[in-house]
């Protein structure tokens, strides 16, 4: 399989270049995942649904941990919004069941339900003010005039729009609205937010600024979010963990880091970023690396990392364009390295992508920071060049 050939090569590619902040709360906590005494928050156990014989989401194991903000990512049609649904009380599954706090949520209603859905900001009632908006659902559940009025002004602080209560949606910016649907949601204080491809409607810049301020409030509120999104850039910023979905299954569970430095499939790999990925088989193994040789492009890999796999058995070699080094001159080394010919160079502004084709026809990524403009750049189109990366830049894949 390749990843890259010629006609699939897709010049305005993104790169993964932020990680989630890092934000004062959160420093020096462990984190509960890795805690053995730590109790999960929010547990599914081998939750599905089906719609008539087709399955849309299969036996879903998952434990959520309190003031986490847990990414459920994958393409179109994978199940993620039908699992969401499901928490939110307006599916039923067909199977498996779920906890909040060691509470079986089976058969409470969704309004009764501590669980808080996040609607688009295009839900909001056009007629009424931002103020409005927010104290909807406190009316409807009978709080105080005093409680509702504090807790509308809390909220409103909050997300940084009190000089705005007054002004009803369609004098809002699409962020600002978005603020505003997201304080609806916390005003009742819910155990559990569910967030829906919440930035979705947000053009590309607004979307990357609201990305970390509604980190910022959900870590200030300390409320246990589960999103869902098709855009890895956006789950890699955003979250403490992420589960790939894909056919209705939690492929890989993990930290944003884990996930893209160690995906356990090559379809995982290339979902969540760029990825160059080459064929090979495994032709001795030891206690830290593992050796693959590769026919597809003739070249002896060495990757950090025992897969424990039989010698022999078929793997990919994953590695990143950004640990691929490109240079004229031949590397000292003499495995993990690659010869081509620069046939494209995508310009991204703050790096480059070399695309380098090599002698068997295969088109292989580089990523470069731009440290120069790109006419002083010393490596151009037709060059001839060679490609390194250190043996824990790669990975191996066993699928
Ligand atoms: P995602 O949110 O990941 O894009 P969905 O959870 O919305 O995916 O849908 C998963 C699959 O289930 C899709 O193939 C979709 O067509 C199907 N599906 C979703 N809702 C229904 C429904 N109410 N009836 C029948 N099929 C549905
Ligand atoms: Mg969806």
């Amino acid at each position: 399989m390749d990843m890259v050939d010629n006609k699939k090569v897709n010049k305005g590619t993104k790169t993964v270049r932020t990680a989630r902040p890092i934000l004062k709360k959160s420093k020096g906590k462990l984190d509960p995942w890795r805690d053995p005494d730590a109790v999960p928050y929010i547990v599914l156990e081998g939750l599905s649904k089906s719609y008539g014989n087709f399955p849309a989401v299969k036996d879903v194991d998952l434990e959520v941990y309190r003031e986490e903000l847990f990414s459920l990512l994958g393409s179109s049609g994978c199940g993620k919004s039908t699992l969401l649904r499901m928490l939110a009380g307006f599916e039923t599954p067909t199977k498996g069941r779920f906890t909040i706090d060691g509470v079986d949520m089976s058969h409470v209603p969704p309004y009764e339900r501590p669980v808080n859905m996040m609607f688009q900001s295009y839900a909001l009632f056009p007629h009424m003010t931002a103020e409005q908006n927010i104290a909807f659902g406190l009316k409807q559940e009978y709080f105080t005039r005093d409680v509702i009025r504090t807790r509308v002004k809390d909220a409103l602080d909050l997300v940084q729009l009190s000089h705005l209560a007054k002004r009803k949606p369609h004098q809002l910016s699409g962020g600002q609205r978005q603020r505003i649907a997201l304080a609806r949601s916390l005003v009742k204080r819910p155990k559990l937010l569910l967030l829906d491809e919440p930035l979705g409607a947000l053009d590309r810049k607004l979307r990357e600024q609201t990305q970390f301020e509604l980190v910022n409030i959900l870590e200030e509120v300390g409320i246990t979010t589960i999103m869902v999104t098709h855009d890895q850039e956006e789950a890699m910023t955003m979250s403490t963990r992420i589960g790939v979905m894909e056919d209705g299954y939690i492929e890989q569970v993990g930290t944003p880091t884990e996930i893209y430095e160690y995906p356990h499939t090559s379809s995982i790999a290339e979902f969540m970023g760029n990825v160059n990925l080459f064929e090979g088989r495994v032709i001795g193994e030891e206690k830290t690396l593992t050796r693959i040789y590769s026919d597809e492009v003739e070249a002896e890999f060495i990757v950090t990392q025992n897969v424990g796999v039989p010698e022999g058995s078929d793997v990919y070699v994953g590695v990143r364009p950004e640990k691929v080094l490109i240079s004229k001159e031949p590397p000292s080394s003499d495995v993990n390295v690659l010869e081509g010919v620069v046939e494209e160079i995508a310009y991204l502004g703050d790096v480059s992508i070399y695309y380098v084709m090599l002698p068997s026809n295969k088109m292989v990524m580089a990523t470069t920071p731009n440290l120069v403009r790109l006419s002083e750049q010393p490596i151009t189109w037709d060059d001839r060049v060679y490609l390194t990366w250190k043996p824990s830049g790669g990975v191996v894949l066993v699928s």
